[in-house]
């Protein structure tokens, strides 16, 4: 594997035979990061894990952390940084979140093994883990409300010559196993459906321009893996292997790219997890007819599960999270980012939120235990990998206990296909296993089992045993101490234990001369003289040493039986575990989205199998909670795109000034689709849906010169690929489609795209548009219709009503917008002249006529301001000269028009 370009140089300089010879230390070091060159080498040495060369270069700068150095290489410093072991986690989370991989290498050996081989040689170590932004599975490291899955994709010959890809997704941290196969043009959208942390790909796919684009287009690492990972058979024997069985049979037919993509997939847990293996669950097949088809430039685009500055908050997923466990915010973000295509299936869906609509004393009951479950389908994943600790087990008891507890709630008949199976679920499991660790589990619990100590007192007689003979022997050392003090008569004597002598005898410098001579020399043996003390040995300190460690060693060891007597069993029951987790998580779901229809008053939309899309009093769920935010209200507005023949859908034209609405009607029709399609209700009134197969939705542009490419020709790639792909069951959202060119061009592109549209896809469509020109297409195609924002001018002053209207806007607002957002009095006064100019000629006149026959603007620009020019310098028109419009979006332009209000307000 590699991925971060920093070639070590430095060790590929040190080959044998260099000259210089390394050090024992430094040669294994250069020989482990060989190994692993892409990746940071976390090398430990005692309560540190040390980073060389340029790892420690870099991680220093990455960190902040003090960059030094140790010893010499080749007669050069080695540059050094280190990080304890017990804040590793932490800069291990900030390495990855930066896109780096470590690979964690560990003393196999207790130091003292090594020494016995002579006094030179180095403590053996290996590396035990790659620590991958797609394999964390610590749960400091995870975020509880997302997934953390990895995908490797795979490609294969198809038979007509072209590609199929295998799509592979693990969480490790959960044991998900999907797989899924798609050709070359929905790849990109397939990923971004899976969302993956990271994704892994042989050499050769990442080698090839074109696809890595792809791959790279989904803001995930991508992690080249090998050459190509082998054929058919192999990748068949590498599954049926991992899991045991003989054949395939079992994982319902997966095709061959789905195979080598699942087998890829393995390897690579195998290649990061070494020697440990994660409790995964069988691949499981998604068709990709079973789910809503949304490209990744759409779900940018609705901002589905983040907005497009890349943050949760703000985004549809946070609007309508109420979801109390982290298990359960996971499966609705998965839900979310694939709506279902199966009426049957989404009926299912529905059936449970209205159970729980209905039922709210028993929701709000369950919210309640909910909030006491922790992430135990994670702890198990832990616990599975030999990571977990005893607080992994203390989430599995009170997993368990919810369990039991919700599936009481759950009243036994008349509830929903899907409650009713989640119940069942929860029932499945074995109730002693809650009963065991609740009498193995002591009160506090240590993060590592290493600690110890958090076996309940009372739980294991012989463990009893051996914690009494170590609490004991403590006991007798201090006794032993004050008959030390009694013998020698030395007050100020201590015993005291270090890890090189053992117990021993401390006193002053002074005190010890007593000591050495006799007659007490004979109980107290010297063996150090410090600065300002003396340290002495006993026979019976050194007995008592022994008994003590080993009966502290030998308590530790017991409880580390029982730990993992009780991991075994836990993990014995891993799939009823597992199936519960899954449970709560979807009744969790369930009864959030219940809570979010009841809190914003949400309806259960009608799923129709044909091209119905008839919505009453829609509402934009993330506007209407941004306005309610500031005590404003939201204008529902209906929409009807319904087919009547049942082979096409209509299309809507919706014209307006700037700032009427128009965008945020667009979307919340789409959202409204996602939503019903997901299984929750949807902010309507009343909404009757045919099933949409592929959503799409896409918003022109101005250049986006600080990205150094044209937006216009994104914006067409992006069109072309909806007229290529969309079918008469998909809905189709353009937003200003042809405002990246000049305006005859722009308007032919969105002319033509129409009439493609109506005629071809026959998709159902909604097209917001500045270019008034298109409402003429509703008089030449029967199934477009005109739709328009309500405005008023009030005092001359535009004001918004949101609400949407049939018919064409009458003109455009643009002057008044411009007016309202502060453009100066001269500018407006010399926009309408040129406007009413330009209306009263024919508009087909050459440009250089119709300027020609305008008065020049300095000369109205000082007919109107003559005062501008001797006014003190005016913060007004400064503020205004900061904005830069091309960069704000729709909602930053509101906010600063209220901003200027406001300074306008304060003027004298
Ligand atoms: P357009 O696309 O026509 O320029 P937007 O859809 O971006 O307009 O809307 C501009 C602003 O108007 C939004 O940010 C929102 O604050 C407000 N708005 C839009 N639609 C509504 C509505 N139906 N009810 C209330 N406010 C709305
Ligand atoms: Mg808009």
């Amino acid at each position: 594997m590699s991925v971060q370009p920093t070639p070590p140089t430095a060790f590929r300089a040190s080959a044998p035979g260099d000259g210089a010879r390394p050090t024992p230390m430094m040669a294994q070091y250069i020989k482990i990061k060989a190994a692993s060159p892409d990746c940071l080498l976390f090398y430990r040495m005692g309560d540190f894990y040390e980073l060389f060369f340029e790892d420690a270069e870099v991680a220093s700068r990455a960190l902040g952390i003090v960059l030094t150095k140790r010893g010499k290489h080749l007669g050069d410093d080695i540059p050094m940084c280190g990080v304890p072991i017990e804040r590793a986690d932490d800069y291990l989370q900030r390495l990855i979140a930066l896109g780096h991989r470590v690979a964690v290498c560990e003393q196999i050996e207790h130091p003292a093994e090594a020494k016995k081989r002579g006094p030179k040689s180095v403590v053996q170590r290996e590396v035990v883990r790659l620590v991958t932004p797609g394999t964390i599975t610590e749960e400091r490291l995870l975020d509880p409300h997302r997934a953390n899955a990895f995908a490797a994709v795979a490609r294969v010959k198809d038979s007509d010559d072209g590609w199929r890809y295998g799509i592979a997704c693990i969480d490790i941290s959960t044991g998900a196993f999907s797989v899924t196969e798609t050709d070359a043009s929905r790849l990109s959208a397939e990923l971004s459906r899976l969302d993956p942390r990271e994704i892994v790909a042989a050499e050769s796919l990442c080698a090839d321009d074109k696809l890595a684009a792809i791959l790279r287009g989904t803001g995930a690492p991508l992690t080249p893996l090998g050459r190509e990972s082998g054929d058919g058979v192999s990748a068949e024997r590498r599954l049926t292997g991992y899991y045991g069985v003989a054949t395939l049979d079992g994982f319902g037919a997966l095709s061959r790219a789905e195979t080598i993509a699942a087998s890829m997939a393995l390897l690579f847990v195998e290649r990061t997890q070494i020697g440990t293996r994660p409790n995964l669950a069988r691949p499981t097949r998604v068709r990709r007819d079973d789910v809503m088809e949304i490209d990744a430039a759409t779900r940018a685009n609705l901002e589905l599960t983040r907005t497009l500055s890349g943050e949760r908050a703000g985004s549809l997923l946070a609007t309508i999270d109420r979801t109390v466990t982290p298990a359960g915010a996971r499966l609705l973000a998965e839900r979310l980012a694939a709506p279902l295509t199966d009426t049957g299936a989404i009926a299912q869906r529905h059936a449970s939120v209205r159970f729980f609509a209905e039922n709210r004393d028993l929701r709000s009951d369950l919210r309640k235990r909910f909030r006491r479950a922790p992430d135990f389908m994670r702890s198990l994943s832990r616990l599975a990998l030999g990571r977990g600790g005893p607080r992994d087990l203390e989430a599995l008891r009170a997993g368990l206990v919810a369990a039991d507890e919700v599936s009481r709630l759950i009243p036994s008949e008349d509830t929903p296909n899907e409650v009713a199976r989640a119940r069942a679920a929860l029932q499945e499991i074995d109730h002693g296993i809650a009963k065991e660790l609740t009498s193995a589990l002591a009160p506090d619990l240590p993060l590592d089992r290493r600690a110890g100590n958090f076996i309940a007192a009372g739980y294991d007689s012989a463990l009893e045993e051996s914690r009494a003979l170590r609490d004991e022997s403590r006991r007798v050392i201090a006794t032993l101490q004050a008959r030390y003090c009694d013998v020698a008569e030395i007050r100020q004597l201590k015993i005291k234990h270090n890890n090189f002598l053992g117990y021993f005898v401390e006193v002053s410098q002074a005190q010890g001369e007593k000591l050495a001579k006799p007659p007490l020399n004979a109980s107290f043996i010297h063996r150090q003289t410090m600065a300002d003390s003396m340290r002495f040995s006993t026979a019976e300190l050194s007995e008592l040493e022994a008994k003590i460690a080993s009966a502290a060693d030998r308590a530790l060891a017991q409880e580390l039986t029982i730990f993992d007597r009780l991991v075994a069993t836990l993990l014995e029951a891993g799939e009823p575990i597992k199936a519960a987790a899954q449970a709560l998580a979807e009744i969790d779901v369930a009864s959030a989205l219940a809570e979010t229809a009841a809190a914003n008053d949400w309806m259960k939309p009608d799923m129709d199998g044909d091209l119905a899309f008839s919505i009453e009093q829609g509402r934009h769920p993330v506007v209407e909670a941004a306005l309610a935010a500031t005590g404003e209200a939201f204008v529902a507005n209906d929409c009807d795109l319904s087919g009547d023949r049942g082979d096409a859908g209509r299309i809507a034209i919706v014209t307006g000034p700037n700032m009427a609405g128009k965008s945020t009607y667009l979307r919340q029709n789409a959202l409204i689709a996602v939503l019903a399609q997901m299984g929750s209700y949807v902010p309507a009134k009343r909404a009757r849906l045919g099933i949409v197969d592929r959503l799409f939705s896409r918003v022109g542009a101005a250049d986006d010169l600080a990205r150094g490419r044209s937006t216009f020709m994104v914006e067409m790639v992006e069109t072309a690929a909806i007229l290529n792909q969309a079918t008469a069951r998909s809905l189709v959202i353009l937003d200003e489609i042809g405002r990246g060119t000049a305006t005859f061009d722009g308007l032919s592109i969105a002319w033509a795209t129409m009439e493609h549209l109506h005629e071809k896809n026959r998709a159902r469509a909604l097209f917001a548009t500045h270019f008034h020109e298109l409402t003429e297409l509703a008089k030449q195609l029967p199934r477009v219709t005109n739709l328009t924002m309500r405005v008023t001018d009030w005092n001359g002053e535009v004001v918004f009503l949101h609400e949407v209207l049939p018919g064409a806007a009458d003109r455009s607002y643009g002057i008044q917008v411009a007016k309202l957002a502060g453009l100066p009095s001269a500018v407006v006064t010399r926009a309408q002249e040129i406007l009413r100019l330009l209306e009263a000629s024919d508009r087909r006149t050459p440009g250089e006529t119709l300027i020609a026959d305008l008065p020049l603007f300095s000369h109205t620009a000082e007919r109107v301001a003559p005062a501008a020019h001797s006014a003190p310098a005016d913060p007004l028109r400064e503020a205004l000269a900061t904005i830069d419009p091309d960069a704000l979006s729709p909602r930053e332009a509101l906010e600063a028009l209220y901003r200027l209000k406001q300074s306008a307000r304060q003027k004298p």
